[in-house]
């Protein structure tokens, strides 16, 4: 899907100041990333009672469906109204068609809690208000069904944009809390899709340091909503929820400054913020995450002594870019060649920022031929990028690793980071095993 940056995305990439430690640049022309329609694949996976239905043409049903051709064994959550060419005369039509297979959908799906509409580009899905369809098919269906929008469109959304617009909008849905509350008593959320597998082994985590009273979100079940007030602090466990983040904050949420939990180093560093905000000593910590932290360790040195001394290429993608960097750097000895992520959220990328060997190249935004061409001429070891870089660089001799796997892949907590550190190495041991 090749887009022009957006204008949006464009100024919040200028206001960024690089810092002096760091070689930030920034370009900008031809993007070759995914829309945030990607998103849905993970998300359906996630809150089991909800239905995520793409407003779109037939291009968006294609990609929602061959993205989510790993996933022929899952519940059909998710699906798509098509709304065929239509002038503005045609958009009451629109309306009612929209209505027509919300209706035919409830309808025969009573376990839908949650019903998504998700905008995306073609010009007769701009035309249509799908903030106010939603809130007339919510007047319809309240309460059985709740009715959210959100935009996955390619024109103002990348790759994983879409689940910050969709959780934002759950964020925006969930009812206001006064702010006079008498209590006091703060409590964790831990914010971004993650698998269930990681949920459970953060749960246990955080029970060993004495926190009972963890959250996640979004959550399993659309019943289980938290509430949000400003007793709520957060933890992010994906650096890519600009606006989820804004919209708790909004609601007098508190985010804790963390790196992010990928890698021994990061996910430390994430469980220690939660644990030092909510007083919990350094002894009780310490036992709760050494255990996990060296069998996570013994985990990574397998892997280490094929990933050190290579170089790494990263296009701009998932938004994972720079922690993932910072692992495969401090971690398992990889050099930097450049690490291209879409945008950089100052606040949210701080810490890992710091984290990074000084002078590692990073490049925000994107001008994709340009990127080509000094990728080839680094010629790195390995190359992360979208699948439709990944067999014009083969097809050039480039080893690559597709970006979206790492989305899709459960690779956060410390009993994930062999895994993580498997996904980059198993590229190598295929080269090595085809040229043997
Ligand atoms: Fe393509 Fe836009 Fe549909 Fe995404 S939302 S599949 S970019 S037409």
């Amino acid at each position: 899907m090749n887009t022009v940056i957006p204008i949006e995305v464009a100024q919040k990439i200028s206001s960024v100041t690089p810092s002096a430690s760091l070689n930030i640049r920034q370009e900008r022309g031809q993007r070759e990333v995914f829309c945030g329609l990607t998103g849905i694949i993970w998300l359906h996976r996630k809150i089991q009672d909800a239905f995520f239905l793409v407003v779109g043409s037939r291009t968006c049903a294609h990609l929602v469906q061959s993205a989510a051709g790993v996933m022929i064994f899952a519940e059909p959550r998710f699906g798509t109204a098509i709304i065929d060419d239509r002038d503005l005369a045609g958009l009451a039509d629109a309306n009612e068609e929209l209505d027509r297979v919300v209706n035919q959908l409830l309808k025969r799906r009573k376990d839908i809690k949650t019903l998504f509409l998700v905008g995306s580009c073609p010009s007769e899905v701009i035309k249509l208000d799908l903030s106010r369809a939603a809130q007339r098919l919510n007047a319809q269906f309240n309460p059985a069904v709740k009715v959210l929008n959100y935009s996955g469109s390619g024109i103002e959304t990348t790759f994983t944009q879409g689940e910050d617009a969709c959780l934002a909008s759950l964020v925006e849905s969930l009812p206001l809390q006064p702010q006079d509350s008498t209590t006091d008593l703060k409590k964790l959320l831990i914010v971004g899709t993650l698998a269930d597998v990681v949920e459970d082994q953060m749960q246990r985590i955080f029970k060993d340091m004495g926190l009972n009273q963890v959250e996640f979100f979004p959550p399993r079940n659309s019943k289980n909503l938290p509430v949000i007030d400003h007793n709520t602090v957060f933890l992010l466990a994906q650096p890519f929820l600009a606006d989820t983040a804004k919209r708790l904050e909004d609601r007098g949420a508190q985010r804790l400054p963390a790196p992010f939990p990928l890698g021994v180093q990061g996910t430390r560093a994430w469980f220690t913020a939660a644990g030092e905000a909510f007083g919990v000593s350094e002894s009780v910590r310490e036992q709760a995450l050494r255990a996990p932290q060296q069998r996570a360790q013994i985990a990574i040195s397998k892997h280490r002594s094929l990933l050190e001394g290579k170089t790494i290429f990263f296009f701009p993608d998932s938004q994972l870019e720079i922690p993932l960097a910072r692992f495969l750097s401090n971690e398992l000895g990889m050099n930097l060649s450049e690490v291209g992520v879409p945008y950089i959220h100052r606040q949210h990328l701080a810490q890992e920022l710091e984290l990074l060997p000084p002078n590692t190249l990073i490049m925000e935004g994107q001008h994709v031929e340009q990127q080509i061409d000094r990728c080839q001429s680094m010629n790195p070891d390995l190359v992360v990028c979208g699948l439709g870089l990944a067999n014009p660089l083969e097809a050039k001799g480039l080893t690559t690793k597709w970006s979206i796997e790492l989305v899709f892949t459960p690779i956060q907590g410390f009993d994930q980071a062999g895994d993580l550190a498997e996904l980059f190495s198993r590229p190598l041991v295929r080269k090595q095993k085809i040229a043997a």
